[in-house]
């Protein structure tokens, strides 16, 4: 199997951003003018990194491979016998790049892993084991993935607020207005209790991820027998994290959802809105840094959730970086969006 390659649009290229900001690492460029509300290219996710999230309660209504909703007709289900459908033959053969090595029911240890990584709530470890299933092994892997921003996932996970109030765990995106009183001293010492925790599940989680790489379904070629470090694991699992955006896809039972002018994310808030939660990463456009006053924005049609379409807001000058806002559409306070973007993203 080849490791996947990016193609840049013409007209665009991905670049280090250079200067004084080097924890940006590479961004997109324009060498050319644009005008205001250009279609600059639309892309789909790279083969096999795009999926539903674990709660969603339809989600095997769904293709496994373009997330499109089935609405009856040509749907073709893992040859394996596993389970996995897809709406089409050639969505089946696109997602065989990982499917191949991660089918539950030609390898026995892909499903152990799925199971955990369920337990966890945790889909990165999906998109993760994709990208090392996909590229045959992990330098190849690696020689893909080299110019996306990969910090170790422990780094960039925010621990969350403890409460006396509330004993669940409200994850990442919470506000911290509930925070008991911690002295610095504390909350250092939690910090460092949160990431070894991390680190230990991602350590479990690399173990047993290479048990499925070793493991060859009957018929395919088998990966090579080798240490998947924690690290090399952690790495991963922070590249695909870092560079993953949310898709939506359309829920409705009777009809495609109609085409949205904005951003995917936006109606998820809506309880009315039928639409199922997922998440994708792109050659191009997960290369494109944030921005709060960005001069591109990301548009998707939720009845072709995988597809994404980047336009202009504003023209653009020969040179100019592209930056799209990673939390356009989201309801974030101001204190949330701060927080949300240091942690997840390391952006201050
Ligand atoms: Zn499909
Ligand atoms: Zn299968």
């Amino acid at each position: 199997m080849q490791p996947w390659r990016r193609v840049c649009p013409e007209g665009l290229e991905v670049r280090p951003c250079g200067g004084a900001d080097v924890v940006k690492g590479n961004g997109l460029f324009t060498t050319r003018a644009l005008e205001e509300g250009q279609l600059l290219f639309q892309e789909d996710p790279v083969d096999g990194m795009a999926l539903l999230m674990f709660d969603e309660p339809n989600r095997e209504n769904h293709c496994q491979h373009c997330l499109r909703r089935f609405f009856g007709g040509a749907e073709v289900g893992c040859p394996q016998n596993c389970g996995a459908r897809y709406c089409c033959g050639v969505c089946r053969s696109n997602a065989s790049v990982h499917h191949d090595v991660l089918c539950a029911a030609a390898n026995p240890h892909w499903a152990d892993f799925e199971q955990q990584a369920r337990e966890c709530g945790n889909e990165y470890y999906l998109l993760a084991a994709r990208a090392l299933a996909a590229d045959g092994s992990e330098s190849d892997a690696w020689a893909a993935w080299a110019d996306y921003a990969a910090p170790p996932w422990w780094e960039t996970m925010r621990r969350p607020a403890y409460s006396d109030s509330s004993a669940s765990c409200t994850g990442e995106h919470s506000s911290r207005s509930s925070s008991p009183v911690f002295d610095s001293e504390d909350k250092a010492s939690l910090d460092r209790f949160f990431r070894d925790a991390v680190r230990s599940q991602t350590a479990d989680m690399a173990l047993l991820l290479q048990r499925v790489l070793e493991c060859s379904a009957p018929g395919v070629e088998s990966l090579p027998a080798k240490e998947l470090s924690a690290e090399a694991l952690g790495r991963l699992m922070g590249l695909v994290r870092v560079n993953a955006m949310a898709v939506v896809a359309a829920s409705d039972d009777l009809a495609p959802f109609a085409a949205s002018s904005e951003s995917g994310s936006s109606s998820q808030d809506s309880s009315e809105a039928p639409l199922a939660r997922g998440m994708a990463i792109y050659a191009v456009t997960s290369a494109m840094n944030h921005a709060s006053d960005a001069n591109c924005f990301v548009a998707s049609d939720p009845s072709a959730p995988q597809r994404c379409l980047v336009q202009t807001l504003r023209p653009v000058v020969p040179g100019e970086e592209l930056c799209i806002n990673y939390l356009q559409g989201s309801h974030y306070t101001e204190e949330q969006r701060r927080e949300v973007l240091q942690q997840q993203y390391n952006i201050h």
